[in-house]
């Protein structure tokens, strides 16, 4: 299977989001490409991703942008509840703060669209090492060696190309643990009031995280997707230990769903790494570039799926000019992954994460609940929405006083 297109113009490894939306922002900039991008995917869609498939609006506006229907099942969240150690948060921006799909699906959904585009697929192929020259990069499977200018290596947290080429630096990996539970959607405030919830509480025990539930359909059957986020998992101690707190904390969450009662189940809980931004990263060595999980994602939410779009959108960019003989464009992709609205989005959220993961946190929340307005802009920021995440810093904070003070909106 390898030899029909083992040399090719730019091989992807991974074909989640990130290595999905490089591909479709390339063949959309470049259809010629079409038939010499491949993409090394060591499962096959559709295939299980532990997530709990949260899409918030920024991700939406990257499907409109790439022309592509969502075509998978959702549920639209309206409005949101967020414990936090010092109280509850209500949110209600009046317009979708979140789509939850399940990701087998929406994966799926996006390969299908970067095949029809002209994206070669080779399934159910592992990438185990990677070596470049000046030239050329290499890299060899469990079925064989492939050869392409470039590299993306879009293969999530445990990246391989990321431990072959940038070392294997592993500080900068959360954790996160979840479970999905059939309800009767009359009984879930989640279904019944289109809502999800944020417990921040954990925070207080030690988990700089939080837990989260929300409405989803499998197979068109309501569920609610359940879990909890540790930023700092490698913190907690003694193997085995970090992942009972998890749960301690989850079922403290949330004490009326069937939690215990799960973990007498084989694989009741499935757990899944995620590495977030460190600002002292490097995304782009030689030939070989990083997007999506495998660079690192947003550090106080474990969001990712939108970055893995900006990743895509800005690696396809680079990679086009650089096929064009502009020999600084990988280099400039390692600069925007820094300085460009998502490099200065995480920069921002790894801010935050200090100080509401951190040892004053309390005093964070308490400033967080202070002004409804000021958090408003925060949550708009943080979805996205209009794009209000890529204005300049100065400008959004103008913007953001003008609103406190003067009731003026971001529009
Ligand atoms: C429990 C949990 C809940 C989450 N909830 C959300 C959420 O609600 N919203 C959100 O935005 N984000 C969420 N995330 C984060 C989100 O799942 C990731 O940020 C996102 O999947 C990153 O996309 P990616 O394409 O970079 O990596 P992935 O989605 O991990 O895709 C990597 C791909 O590479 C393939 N691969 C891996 N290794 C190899 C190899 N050696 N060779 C070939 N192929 C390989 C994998 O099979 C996979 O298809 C959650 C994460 C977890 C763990």
């Amino acid at each position: 299977m390898a030899d029909s297109f083992s040399r090719c113009e730019v091989l992807i490894a991974g074909t989640g989001p990130a290595g999905l939306a490089t591909a479709l922002y390339l063949l959309r900039e470049r259809p010629a490409l079409a038939g010499r991008i491949v993409a090394l995917e060591k499962s096959a869609h559709p295939r299980f991703k532990t997530c709990a498939g949260g899409l918030i609006p920024k991700t939406i506006l990257a499907l409109e942008e790439l022309g592509l229907a969502l075509e998978v099942a959702a549920c639209i969240v309206m409005r949101g509840e967020a414990r936090t150690p010092v109280g509850v948060v209500e949110i209600d921006r009046g317009e979708p703060l979140c789509t939850v799909i399940r990701r087998d699906e929406f994966d799926a959904r996006l390969a299908r669209a970067a095949r029809a585009a002209g994206l070669i697929i080779a399934e159910r192929t592992r990438v185990i090492g990677v070596t470049q020259n000046s030239s050329r990069v290499r890299v060899e499977t469990d079925r064989g060696a492939f050869e392409a200018s470039i590299l993306v290596g879009a293969d999530g947290s445990g990246s391989r190309v990321r431990a072959a080429v940038f070392g294997p630096g592993k500080e900068s990996i959360g954790r996160a643990l979840m479970t999905d539970i059939p309800v009767d959607p009359r009984d879930a405030v989640e279904f019944a009031d289109h809502r999800y919830r944020f417990d921040f509480r954990c925070v207080s025990a030690g988990i700089p995280g939080y837990a989260w539930s929300f409405p989803c359909l499998i197979d068109g059957v309501p569920h609610l997707n359940v879990g909890i986020y540790d930023q700092h998992p490698r913190a907690s101690g003694a193997a085995g230990g970090e992942q009972a707190q998890m749960l301690t904390e989850l079922r403290a969450a949330f004490p009326e769903l069937p939690l215990a009662a799960l973990e007498n189940r084989t694989q009741p809980f499935r757990a899944f790494p995620i590495r977030w931004f460190d600002s002292r990263d490097h995304y782009t060595s030689g030939r070989v570039i990083l997007a999506g999980d495998a660079a690192g994602v947003d550090p106080l939410m474990g969001e990712g799926i939108s970055c893995a779009f900006e990743h895509g959108k800005l690696a396809a960019r680079a990679i086009a000019r650089s096929l064009d003989g502009d020999a600084t464009a990988l280099e400039a992709y390692d600069r925007d992954l820094h300085r460009a609205a998502v490099g200065r989005k995480m920069k921002k959220l790894a801010f935050a994460a200090r100080h509401f993961y951190g040892p004053r946190h309390r005093l964070f929340f308490r400033l967080a609940r202070l002004s409804r307005r000021a958090r408003e802009i925060g949550i708009d920021w943080y979805n996205g929405a209009r794009r209000i995440d890529e204005r300049p810093t100065r400008a959004l904070v103008g913007r953001w006083l003008r609103e406190i003070f003067f009731g003026a909106s971001i529009r």
